[in-house]
């Protein structure tokens, strides 16, 4: 059967034989043409509860597929192909294939948060697509994105000082994500900041950045957040290592 709307079909779906006779007809070429099956047969079954273990995505399950989500999206608008609701109707339906598709733009949501108050069903999509994010970092599909750079740079100075001092919060993620610390826009700032501030808040500064201060009696504080912090992480590497397990032992039955 000729293919009619070439459009709609993936080029890495078709397949086509540079020389084939069948029954003794030449069909190379064009004429040889056929499109790879569409079954999908990776599902990950998991895959709902993997997201649903990572802060943002608990209420994945509730969504009703209304599409409300990427129509009030901010880059929905200004790419197509960012869809909210075809990535949560993706991963309850296990398809992990088809999402890793998309995995290079999945980090591009602003967090404006547009979805969440369009959602009729409270599935809290921004915190979905935030999850998501995790997941494909913790997956190893993507990098560590800046952004988690930038979290856990925040969290460790939190939870070792109580106080954000933000020179240096700046200074250790540029080192980490490998940027200059010299930027044209931190230059510029920091001209702005010796023309316009006090001397006295300027040398208040200063000294922070030097002496990293700590808030009164923080240590209780600081052991407590980190506890929870270690529990929240267990329970996310055991809910996505737990899965693998049950994927490499159906592997095995199957094997
Ligand atoms: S928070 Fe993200 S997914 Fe939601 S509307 Fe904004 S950009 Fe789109
Ligand atoms: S708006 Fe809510 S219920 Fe509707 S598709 Fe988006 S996440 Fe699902």
């Amino acid at each position: 059967m000729p293919i009619h709307e070439k459009s709609l079909i993936r080029p890495e779906n078709l397949t086509t034989h540079e020389e084939l006779v069948l029954d003794g007809v030449d069909v190379s070429g064009h004429w040889s043409t056929f499109i790879e099956t569409r079954v999908v047969k990776d599902y990950n079954e998991d895959m709902q509860d993997e997201i649903a273990a990572l802060p943002g995505g608990e209420h994945i399950h509730r969504c009703w597929q209304c599409g409300s989500c990427t129509n009030a999206c901010t880059v929905n608008a200004l790419n197509p192909d960012f869809n909210p609701r075809y990535w949560i109707y993706l991963i309850r339906m296990g398809y992990e294939s088809e999402l890793l598709r998309d995995k290079d733009i999945i980090w591009q949501c602003v967090s404006c948060n547009k979805c969440t108050y369009a959602c009729p069903r409270d599935v809290f999509p921004e915190g979905v697509m935030k999850a998501t994010a995790h997941w494909l970092e913790k997956k190893g599909h993507t990098e560590k994105s800046p952004s988690t750079h930038f979290d856990e740079v925040f969290t460790e100075q939190i939870v070792s000082t109580g106080k954000i001092e933000e020179s240096r919060t700046m200074r250790r993620f540029f080192s980490r994500t490998g940027q200059a610390l010299a930027q044209p826009w931190m230059i510029e700032m920091v001209k702005r900041m010796l023309r316009g501030l006090p001397v006295g808040m300027l040398t208040r500064m200063g000294l922070a950045t030097l002496i990293a201060p700590k808030t009164n009696d923080w240590s209780k504080a600081s052991a407590a957040i980190q506890e929870y912090i270690d529990e929240q992480h267990d329970k996310q590497v055991q809910a996505l290592s737990l899965a693998e397990l049950v994927e490499t032992a159906k592997q095995d039955v199957a094997a």
